[in-house]
């Protein structure tokens, strides 16, 4: 096989479309990969603290999700949920009974996207209302619906929103009025505004929609505790509240299975979402919800990929391997041991103002040099550099100045400061070329 990445990216810009972003000035293109380490065309070696965005979840070419798609595949693929299949049912049973919702039933879905336009449908249904409360600087996909609940404006292409959304604070407050306040008079603060927005609402919300953590909001950890705060206030005007654990959820945040138990020791959210990780690359999407909130619809549905044989052996298999070999004990270990370590470079670089993390899910925000600016210049320098050392990792968050970082759940201590160490490197390339004068 020959391979031209150049060639290749002039054919993708000639016929995809321009707003689909790629990585890097020359956008990377991945022939294969094993454990945490990925190859590119060129046959340079990457060790992957960004596991393509969280889907990734235990390792590249497992051998045991490569095994559970091929034998399933070599049986049967036909999809559609016309007809019983064996594979959703055990896999649906799985994740009622992880997802801590009563009386649960699971919806499976191809994407994050489509996972959390079917629990719009659902709180729009059973609410009968089209009202949403969002947080602002959220993500929730990029389809007609989900833009329109998404806060973080780069992400949202259209004010055209079939809903009527009302954007919560609560998601991010590293600066602003709320900044200074301690996590309990911020709680307090959120809470406030919360009952504010409500009492200027018309008529019934159907829901509020959140990221334990905000993903592409740049890994930012609001307060532990604040869905709890908020469910009381949403219970009291029977409002559902969505925890969008497309990112979060499957332990990766070390302490917890799902990022809402971090937040509501007062009970679980009505619903979940979830995607990403559980296919370990394939495309496995769903909602959990309330049998009484998720049997709300009256009309029939089906969905043709939704559940397919072949993603629901990859999500088994996955999961089994995840559950079995404890890689949420492994996320909080090892990520709170890079968490530390990325600490420490840190306290030594203008550049960085705040490493902040939840078991492997670590963000890193970057300033200009002696500034409390943004630095999304430093953000692109960092991730380049890392490249150049062979590590991959992410960027977003409010104007684009943070790094992100989530690798495999099976990462090794020696990887992890494998992984430091070339992001230290990084670091300080990035910080002395925004020193030196232009
Ligand atoms: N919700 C969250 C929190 C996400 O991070 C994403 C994807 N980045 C989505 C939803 C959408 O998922 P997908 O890209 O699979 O449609």
């Amino acid at each position: 096989m020959t391979h031209d990445p150049a060639g290749l990216h002039a054919r993708h810009q000639a016929v995809l479309p321009s707003w689909l972003s790629l990585y890097y000035e020359r956008p990377l293109e991945l022939t294969h990969g094993e454990g945490r380490h990925v190859w590119d065309a060129e046959g340079n070696r990457y060790l992957d603290f960004f596991g393509g965005i969280l889907t990734t979840m235990t390792a590249h070419a497992l051998p045991e999700v490569t095994k559970a798609v091929s034998d399933q595949a070599g049986r049967i693929i036909h999809t559609s949920t016309l007809y019983l299949s064996r594979p959703m049912v055990d896999l649906a049973e799985r994740i009622a009974a992880l997802s801590g919702i009563p009386d649960a039933r699971v919806f499976f879905t191809t994407s994050g996207t489509e996972a959390n336009d079917a629990a719009l449908l659902l709180a729009t249904t059973h609410r009968r209302s089209n009202q949403i409360l969002a947080m602002r600087n959220s993500y929730h996909g990029r389809s007609f619906s989900t833009v329109g609940i998404t806060g973080n404006q780069s992400w949202s292409p259209t004010s055209l929103s079939p809903l009527q959304t009302l954007y919560v604070h609560g998601g991010v407050r590293s600066r602003g009025p709320y900044a200074e306040l301690s996590d309990g008079a911020y709680i307090a603060a959120c809470v406030d505004d919360l009952e504010d927005m409500l009492q200027q609402t018309a008529g019934g919300v159907a829901a509020l929609i959140a990221e334990p953590v905000q993903g592409v909001g740049g890994f930012t950890m609001p307060p532990d505790g604040l869905y709890a705060a908020f469910r009381e206030v949403l219970a009291r005007h029977g409002i559902l509240w969505i925890s969008d654990e497309v990112q979060t959820g499957w332990g990766r945040t070390g302490d917890h299975f799902w990022g809402w138990q971090a937040h509501a020791d007062n009970g679980p959210p009505d619903m979940l979402t979830f995607a990403k990780g559980i296919g370990n690359g394939m495309s496995i999407g769903g909602v959990v919800a309330r049998a009484e909130v998720m049997n709300s619809l009256s009309a029939n549905s089906i969905s043709t990929f939704g559940g397919s044989p072949v993603t629901m052996a990859a999500g088994l298999a996955n999961l089994g391997y995840l559950l079995e070999h404890d890689l949420q004990g492994n996320a909080r270990r090892v990520g709170g041991l890079l968490i530390e370590r990325l600490r420490a470079v840190a306290a030594g670089l203008d550049l960085v103002r705040e490493v902040r993390g939840r078991g492997l899910m670590i963000g890193i925000e970057l300033v200009r040099p002696g500034t409390d600016e943004r630095s999304p210049e430093a953000a692109s320098l960092v991730l380049e550099a890392a490249r150049e050392r062979g590590l991959l990792i992410g960027k977003g968050g409010q104007g684009g100045a943070s790094l992100r970082i989530a690798p495999p759940m099976t990462l090794t201590v020696a990887e992890a400061e494998e992984g430091a160490d070339l992001l230290a490197d990084a670091l300080r390339t990035a910080q002395g070329r925004l020193a030196a004068p232009a």
